[in-house]
């Protein structure tokens, strides 16, 4: 890879972070952790935003903030309330780790969230990332942030030959930005070059006429913009196909909720599992059903076949309605902590991974159907 320290001579530094700063000044977003750089609403921002498009992160920040407005809020609610307020935005862990972080700011912080990197390192699900982005950001302090939006701006400014998520690459690029990093601005300048790769460096179709940087884009005067990043070959995607059942007994729908320490741990869910070699999802639904609960049931109707992506797995998940066959009625849980039989409407109060929230939605969409036709 081309050397990427001191690339800049004092003077382009300079020049470079005023561009920078000024376009931030005027193209920023006006998002609500901006208000007043509260240290618990930029911890909260950075962690819903890891993977997350930007409006749905603000849509979650205002709910969440509305339920939970400070620290000790977090730390006092249970596990399921914060769960069903995550419910949908995924990677559940960093839920369980912002209520577990809360707590233990309550007990040795006084409710603060610390500005000190030692302190930010230890609490649960706060990695440097995470850390940089509070340090810079709530407390202006002069950390550099190398978030995805960040390398590409850098990959592309400098022309970079490598792939950025190389060791010795991302080394030297946090390096680059320390370098970069104006004193006393580590705010504005971290968030203007984020900004930058959100809104103008983005990873399609990036509108360099628009981008202060234009003039000195490396890889804009070779035009190699779209051959950066340097792109690593993806990982075969591995395909899992599940089918569960929503069973109905009496108008009640039996829902178990996850082992703690399992995928998607303490959330809700239909019971359900992987296909077998040559069984129909049909066969699979009652086949898991009976291993995970010891109810046996009949009358499998399909609801919705539901395809979910994530990092390495794509998931396709058959629903099907179902109905309890013989008297029996309780259960006993091999798969699960404890279950419930919820009307309805009581499914909404539970939090499902999404593919189960899909499902329920269906099952609502095809009631109201129902009822438009009759
Ligand atoms: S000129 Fe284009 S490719 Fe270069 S940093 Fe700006 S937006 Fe990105």
């Amino acid at each position: 890879m081309k050397d990427t320290s001191n690339r800049y001579t004092i003077s382009e530094k300079n020049t470079v972070q005023k561009l920078l700063l000024s376009w931030f000044d005027e193209n920023q977003r006006n998002l609500p952790w901006r208000a007043g750089y509260d240290p618990y609403h930029v911890w909260i921002s950075e962690i819903m935003g890891q993977q997350t498009q930007m409006d749905r992160v603000v849509q979650y920040y205002n709910r969440w903030m509305g339920l939970f407005p400070d620290v000790s809020s977090v730390a006092e609610a249970g596990e399921q309330e914060i769960l069903k307020a995550w419910e949908g935005l995924g990677y559940y862990s960093r839920a369980k780790n912002i209520r577990r972080t809360a707590q233990v700011l309550m007990e040795e912080h006084d409710g603060k969230v610390p500005a000190d990197p030692e302190i930010l390192l230890a609490l649960p699900g706060v990695g440097p990332y995470t850390a940089a982005a509070i340090l810079s950001i709530a407390y202006n302090k002069p950390f550099p942030v190398l978030d995805a939006n960040v390398e590409r701006v850098f990959a592309r400014l400098l022309d970079l030959d490598q792939s950025v998520k190389a060791v010795s690459v991302r080394k030297k690029l946090q390096n680059f930005a320390k370098e970069l990093l104006p004193d006393n601005q580590a705010r504005f300048f971290n968030q203007a070059l984020m900004e930058l790769g959100a809104l103008v460096c983005r990873p399609k179709s990036p509108k360099c006429n628009c981008c202060p940087l234009t003039g000195r884009c490396q890889s804009r005067q070779r035009g190699t913009i779209n051959l950066r990043p340097v792109r690593v070959p993806k990982a075969k995607t591995i395909e899992i196909v599940m089918a569960c059942g929503i069973i109905v007994h009496e108008e009640l729908i039996f829902v178990q909720q996850r082992l703690a320490n399992d995928v998607w741990g303490s959330l809700w869910e239909f019971p359900g599992g992987r296909l077998k070699e040559g069984e129909t999802p049909q066969q699979a639904a009652t086949r898991e059903i009976l291993e995970e609960t010891e109810l046996t049931v009949s009358e499998l109707r399909p609801l919705e076949t539901v395809v979910h992506h994530y990092t390495k797995y794509r998931v396709t998940l058959h629903g099907f309605t179902c109905r309890l066959q013989g008297k029996k009625q309780t259960p006993v849980l091999h798969a699960a902590s404890q279950y419930r039989w919820v009307s309805p409407a009581g499914l909404r109060d539970f939090p499902f991974p999404a593919g189960h929230r899909r499902l329920i939605e269906e099952l609502f969409v095809g009631k109201n159907r129902k009822k438009r036709r009759k």
